[in-house]
């Protein structure tokens, strides 16, 4: 459930966040409906103490002309409390729908301007000096044959492209490789659905009927194409009570992810680095809320464990509030891209998703107490949910293609995705 009387509460401060974050959420509607609930709430209930105060009256000896007006005055009440209380279901669904929008809060040191505007937490390696002029992704992937852009162009669009040889090869190596070491650490593996409810992507913070979406919606349907793999894991226990002993439950999911990318422009359009289409291995997270911190640092050493394996030169954003980015070399672009996220969405999901966790009773249940009632169990909480990058494919081709290039054209295969790709070491130019 959404905390309604927090947001009417500090009510400027969500209005300056929705606008910081660009959403179109409405504040304005999403207060308006609360008002509208709580005063139907109000009438629901007193016309319901109203029934029960003439249902009373009436189990006493009464003079028949005295029942009978008593008879018509409850059927009266009876009426109008179904219609008002088939309005306020139609209320309360209007007002979930408007609130779903309004964005998760952001902490106020987040810098303003997305991954551009990112600040540096830590760095890690150094860079390579290369002793021969450098190609970048799209020239060593022609040299090598590894993608068709052009014949995306006419079959989808900008923004798509095929990947061929051995590119799809290493595309299955990370998959594979990030899948296999990450479900090692205890994370159960799934393959999500890539069409999701509009209403579950509201849920979990997307917005797919804001004006310039990320998200694609399938006409003619209530659906939209997934944007992260964190959209359908979220889902997964959707209004569910989950036992604490069962926490924290960590799934590592693959999936494609689909994103209009709305407003994206700049040098770092060209090639594989922003597209519509890519493949992803994400990590979600359902935990109890004061470990949420703790899992949030573990997902992060996860994926400075991965940069670290590839070898990559790389670099920790500074923690902007919930969610940290880390950040790798990119010699072609001649810069630093985004390469994964970790965040802590804390109870934001969980609330709009419904679930929650019963706490374990904190001493054995007596022998004689009611099944599922354990003794000092106490009331359901709201879980804390955490995503985070395990690797996202098409940057990470960039960075082994243009940080491991030789001077003759090939590209060193790092090691950890060789057994992944049958022991292949090197990708060679084409004759
Ligand atoms: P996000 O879910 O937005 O935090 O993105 C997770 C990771 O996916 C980013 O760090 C990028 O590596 C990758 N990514 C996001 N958007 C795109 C895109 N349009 N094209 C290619 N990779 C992307």
């Amino acid at each position: 459930a959404i905390d309604f009387k927090w947001i009417r509460d500090n009510r400027d401060a969500v209005a300056t966040n929705i606008l910081s974050r660009n959403s179109a959420a409405n504040l304005d509607l999403v207060l308006q409906l609360y008002d509208e609930y709580l005063a139907l709430q109000k009438e629901v209930e007193r016309l319901r103490a109203e029934r029960n105060a003439v249902a009373n009256k009436m189990k006493g000896k009464l003079d028949p002309s005295v029942r009978q007006a008593l008879v018509e005055e409850g059927k009266n009440l009876k009426e109008t409390l179904i219609a008002l209380e088939e309005d306020l279901v139609q209320l309360t669904d209007k007002l979930q729908l408007e609130a779903q929008s309004i964005p998760n809060a952001t902490h106020p040191d987040v810098p303003v301007g997305g991954e551009e505007s990112s600040v540096v937490r830590k760095e890690v390696g150094s860079q390579r000096n290369f002793n021969f002029t450098i190609k970048d992704h799209l020239r060593l992937g022609k040299e090598l044959d590894l993608f068709d852009f052009d014949a995306a162009a006419e079959v989808s669009g900008s923004k798509f492209y095929y990947l061929k040889n051995e590119a799809v090869l290493l595309e299955m190596a990370l998959v594979n490789w990030a899948i296999s070491e990450v479900s090692k650490k205890g994370f159960t593996p799934l393959i999500t659905p890539e069409i999701v409810r509009s209403s579950v992507v509201e849920k979990c913070g997307f917005q797919p009927r804001a004006q310039n979406t990320q998200v694609y919606s399938i006409d003619n349907s209530d659906q939209c194409l997934i944007g992260t793999a964190e959209i359908p894991v979220g889902g997964i226990h959707m209004d569910s009570i989950l036992l604490e002993s069962s926490l924290p439950l960590k799934y590592v999911a693959y999936s494609h992810c689909f994103r209009t990318e709305a407003g994206a422009a700049g040098a770092a359009t060209r090639g594989l680095y922003r597209v519509h289409q890519f493949s992803k291995v994400e990590m979600f997270i359902f935990c109890r809320p004061e470990d949420s911190d703790k899992w949030h640092e573990e997902l992060i050493t996860i994926e400075e464990i991965f940069m670290h394996h590839l070898d990559f030169i790389s670099n920790l954003g500074a923690p902007a509030y919930r969610k940290f980015d880390i950040e790798a070399w990119m010699p072609g672009l001649e810069r630093y891209g985004e390469i994964s996220s970790a965040s802590n969405c804390t109870d934001y999901q969980s609330r709009r998703l419904g679930i929650r966790y019963r706490p374990s009773p904190s001493e054995p249940p007596a022998a004689n107490a009611k099944k599922g009632k354990g003794a000092n169990s106490g009331p359901t909480q709201y879980v804390h949910t955490l995503n985070a990058t395990a690797v996202a494919v098409p940057r990470l081709i960039i960075c082994i293609l243009e940080n491991f290039q030789q001077e003759d054209g090939s590209v060193v295969i790092p090691e950890p995705l060789r057994p992944f790709m049958g022991g292949l070491e090197v990708l060679s130019p084409k004759p």
